[in-house]
Order: structure tokens, then sequence, then C-alpha cells
């Protein structure tokens, strides 16, 4: 059993104010809070080891490079992959699937096709979109029914030999389906085609083993899983970042140089083209550290019950309708509220001291198939309380009334 508050004063952010109110942060979906080890060790870094890694003998370059390298291996530990060089430090999801999005132009031809999900955030579909312009390669899209569930009897007809790569989310940022990863896997190697896995939304909720999953890819951020902004880990298998072109050419990347031709470095390095975050990069280290210590079980256990009783008081308020209930489902709550634009709740609530995301959440196709034009979205982390989520109820009902 978690100790709540005791976990709550570990992210000096909880106790603020905002607006005069008690913050009640329910906007974990596009950022998480950061405890305070998070923050010290940003301090740490600069304080005592600033240096650039992999370049200087000097002992602060070797003290940053060690720690750099430690935080990989924390995190290849943290995902089970099997090598550390196949994972690779990015700015986050984005720049990952932009990664592999722009090796595949050079593996794709036209009649190629590349599949995507009607679950997906923009990121996950505009360099796919991108690559197959590029290509000539055609983008086909696993449809979803009405609980925000992807239809896998329509994913399985897709699959085909021209099949060449499939990209989905783990957990949907918008709805919070979490969708059957592994059967996808399965069916996608079955066709001879690569996997990527958008795992922006599922790693602050669980620890993936992607040696167990067997994907090709797998991508995230640190900033939602407590780490710091502009953070990331795109895991890889080695045959297909030995494949891949790089992304970046510059500093760090090459083997060697001379005008006539340059050859690369291995893995990691040959994509981590320049100076990287490395106080990033280490602070995802302890990230990590913190989130193992509270333990992703406890966290599933506290997040779930927070759903359950998060979706039970919302649907107390008359009118509101839920939107995205698959029956597997992580803690987001995307509602409205009858002949209410969800922006209103959002500006009214903000004033009450609650933070949720209104909007299409970077999934316009989400929302065109819902015919809104957006929902309010309760997203919750292992520190949100049921008492945050009465405040939040009370807030809502207030904003109704003050806007029918
Ligand atoms: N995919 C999903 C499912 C997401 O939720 C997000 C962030 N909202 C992204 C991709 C993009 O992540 P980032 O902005 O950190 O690159």
């Amino acid at each position: 059993m978690l100790d709540i508050q005791k976990i709550r004063a570990d992210f000096p952010i909880l106790s603020q104010k905002v607006n005069g109110k008690s913050l009640v942060y329910f906007d974990n979906g596009a950022t998480s809070q950061k405890p305070q080890v998070v923050i010290d060790a940003i301090s740490k870094y600069y304080q005592e080891i600033n240096a650039n890694i992999h370049r200087g003998v000097h002992t602060l370059s070797q003290l940053a490079t060690d720690a750099y390298e430690e935080s990989r291996v924390k995190m290849q530990n943290h995902i089970n992959a099997k090598f550390s060089h196949e994972v690779l430090f990015t700015s986050g999801t984005t720049f990952g699937i932009n990664l592999v999005a722009n090796g595949f132009a050079s593996i794709l031809k036209a009649g190629d096709e590349v599949i995507v999900s009607a679950l997906e955030h923009h990121s996950n579909i505009v360099p796919w979109q991108m690559l197959c312009e590029k290509t000539g390669a055609t983008l086909k899209v696993i449809p979803m029914n009405d609980k925000g569930e992807l239809i896998m009897a329509e994913y399985d007809q897709l699959l085909s030999d021209k099949t060449k790569i499939v990209t989905v989310n783990h957990i949907s940022n918008a709805l919070g389906t979490i969708n059957p990863i592994k059967y996808m896997i399965d069916k996608a190697h079955e066709v001879g085609a690569a996997i990527l896995i958008d795992g922006a939304q599922a790693v602050p909720h669980l620890k993936p083993d992607v040696q167990a999953l067997d994907c090709d890819f797998y991508v995230f951020s640190g900033h939602k899983m407590c780490g710091p902004t502009g953070t990331g880990i795109l895991y890889g298998k080695e045959a297909w970042l030995n494949k891949l072109p790089p992304y970046q050419g510059g500093g760090e990347m090459i083997k060697e140089v001379t005008f006539e031709k340059t050859t690369y470095a291995e893995l990691p390095h040959k994509f981590e083209a320049g100076t990287p975050n490395i106080a990033g990069g280490i602070v995802l280290g302890t990230a990590i550290d913190y989130m193992n210590s509270i333990g992703f079980e406890n966290i599933q256990k506290q997040e779930l019950e927070l759903l359950e009783y998060g979706t039970q008081r919302l649907l107390e308020i008359e009118g509101l309708k839920i939107i995205g209930t698959a029956n597997e489902k992580t803690s987001v709550i995307s509602f409205n509220i009858e002949g209410i634009h969800p922006y209103d709740i959002g500006t009214i609530i903000d004033k009450l001291g609650i933070a949720v995301r209104t909007g299409h959440h970077c999934t316009q196709p989400i929302m065109n198939f819902f015919c809104i034009p957006g929902t309010i979205r309760a997203s919750f982390a292992f520190y949100n309380t049921k008492e945050e989520i009465d405040l939040m109820v009370e807030a809502v009902k207030r904003a109704k009334t003050m806007l029918s």
C-alpha cells in the first residue's frame, strides 16, 4: 500500500497554489511532475561534473561520460534490452519516430505499405505520411470501434507481404486504450514486417520488456515518467539499427571523415550526432530509479483505483459522456458534457485550481471519428488522490451550472 501523502511530499509543485487554490494536477498525460530527487540531480550535474562526453581525457569529461553511459545501462535494464547499444538517447518520442521513419526511406519502394492505427498521436502519423510521400508507399489505417479499441480482425486483413512496417501506440494518449501489442507484434512478424511501438503513454504506468514483446522498435519520452523534458529513448533491435542509415550527420557519429567519404561509428553513436542532452540523459536514470523505488505494481494499483473512482464519480454528472470505454484502459478519462465546449469547462475549472487538458490532444483523427471538436482529459498519476478527484467533480459541476 502506497503512502500517497509521503509520495506527494517528493513533488514540490504539488503543494503549490494555482489561482489561489490548491493545485490539482490531472494533466499527467501531457507531462508528469518531477520529484525533488530529479530536480536536485539536474543541479548536481551542473554543479559537480558538467563537461562534454566521449571526447576528453580530463576527469570531469570521464565522470560525465560514465554517468551518461551508466544511465543508458539503467534504461537497458529497465526495458530489458539485450544490449546497451540498442538503447539510443533521443530528445523524445517524436524524435525517435522520425529517426525510424527517416531510416525506412532507404528501405521502402512504391507499392509497399505502412500500417498505422486510428488511435495514433499526430507524431506517429505525420512522419509516416512524409515517408510515404517520399517513397510512393501507401499508408493503411487500422480502424477502431465505438469504445476506442482497435479492431484486430481488420488489422489481420490489412497485413500482407506488402506491409513493411506497422506502427502503433502501446497506450492511447487521448482515450487511455491499452492496445494488444503482443498480438500485433506477432502478426506483423508473420508477414515479415517490422513493428514500432510508441510507448510514450505506457512507460509512466508499466515496465515494458522489449525482449518478451519482441518488438523491433520501442520509443518513449522521459518527461512523462518523472524525467526532464528533452529526453527520450529509442530502443531498436541491433540488426535493425545496423540496417538503418544515420539520421543526422555530425560529430560523434563518425568513424573517419575525409572529403571523399565518411564511415560511421558503431551503435549507439551512429545515431547520436552532436553534443546530446547530457544532464537530461543522466537524470532520466534518476527518474527511473525513483519510479522503480515506488514500484510499477504499486503505481498500477493506485492508478487503477483512481480510474475506477474517477469514472464512477464523473458519471454522476448528468449529460457527461466518457469518450473511450475500452475494456483495457489506463488512468485516462476523456469526457464531454452535452452542449458545452470542452475549452469552456477547462477554462473555468482552471480558475478553481484544476489542471486538465482540453482539445484534440494531437489526435484529430480520433476526434473526427467521434464527431467532436475535442474532449476534457483527466489523466491520473500515482501521486494523485481520490480527494483530488472529488475536487475536480465539484469543479466540473460548478462549471456546468455556470455554462448551462
Ligand atoms: N505519442 C504519444 C502517444 C504521446 O502521448 C505523445 C505526447 N503527448 C507523443 C507521442 C509525443 O511525445 P513528445 O512530444 O514527448 O515527443
